[in-house]
């Protein structure tokens, strides 16, 4: 599963890409009112890196390192290892956190930033240690959004919430801080709000020195939402809301210089959204 890692440059800002996991699946597994014909039109720009001959759907699981200001953030810690998580998937047993270690020391992060809370976002903010799950970065200030912790911490039980092992040991070790949905990590930092896949979902920009990127978190899963915002993920929790945040995405960012990094793209995981008429798509270099 070992990868080769992926480094952006954005003005002093460098972002380093760990791959916990990349999978092909059925379009339909992911995405739940795909039009497979509409599907068939993307694959021009899909094929190969965000869908395979096959017609399936790539989706990589990945953590992004972050490098500003002299912080060290790491945006979304995947799934983990050693436990059973949601949906009956686990337990694992990858390589990340010796991958990731070649870019950071544990000790050295400073933030981890959650964009939300589902188990493949909050994964490695623990790892096991003689029996007990324990804070995996112990120096971290661990951000995650007040309402959406607030939401979870209070709210239903839900089948993508792995509160017990990614989130409740940093707050019982007192390493975890809500922020508001605005919040600026560092001055190239800031969180916006990008709700609808849950309730307090944050995606993350990055501004210096006149170079822009954003990154996405799950508000758009996959490249061909970006064409197609109306094609809503499974996980979802407020899709009309969701929807309407894919569209103004793509009507905030589309025809920019930002770079669009995304939290479960596969192959480079990164481009611009060139807009195509009445549709788009995004371009890789
Ligand atoms: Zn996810």
């Amino acid at each position: 599963m070992a990868s080769e890692l992926k480094r952006w440059q954005i003005g002093d800002v460098k972002v380093t890409r760990v791959v916990e996991q990349v999978a092909p699946l059925p379009a339909e597994q992911l995405l739940a009112n795909v039009e497979k014909a509409r599907l068939a039109q993307h694959a021009a720009w899909l094929v190969p890196h965000f869908m395979n001959d096959a017609g399936e759907i790539l989706l990589s699981i990945h953590a992004l390192v972050v490098e500003s200001a002299g912080k060290t953030i790491v945006v979304d810690t995947c799934m983990g290892n050693d436990r059973q998580l949601p949906q009956g998937m686990g337990p694992f047993e990858t390589q990340f956190l010796e991958e990731l270690e070649t870019v950071v020391k544990r000790e050295q992060v400073d933030y981890v930033m959650c964009t939300h809370l589902h188990f493949d976002h909050v994964g490695w903010n623990t790892m096991l240690v003689d029996g007990e799950f324990v804070p995996t970065f112990p120096n971290a200030r661990y951000l995650f959004g007040r309402v959406e912790y607030e939401h979870w911490s209070t709210g239903p039980e839900d089948e993508n919430i792995d509160f017990t092992h990614g989130v409740k040991p940093v707050v019982d070790a007192g390493l975890h801080e809500l922020v508001e949905s605005t919040h600026r990590i560092t001055d190239e930092i800031i969180l916006e709000p990008t709700p609808g896949h849950t309730p307090g979902h944050v995606s993350v920009k990055i501004e210096s020195k006149r170079a822009r990127a954003v990154i996405t978190g799950d508000m758009v899963h996959h490249p061909v939402q970006l064409a197609e915002p109306g094609w809503s993920s499974h996980p979802d929790f407020q899709a009309e809301r969701a929807i309407d945040t894919r569209k103004d995405f793509v009507a905030r960012y589309g025809d920019t210089d930002v770079l669009v990094i995304g939290t479960h793209f596969a192959g480079p995981s990164a481009g611009k959204i060139i807009k195509d008429g009445d549709s788009c798509r995004l371009e890789c270099d």
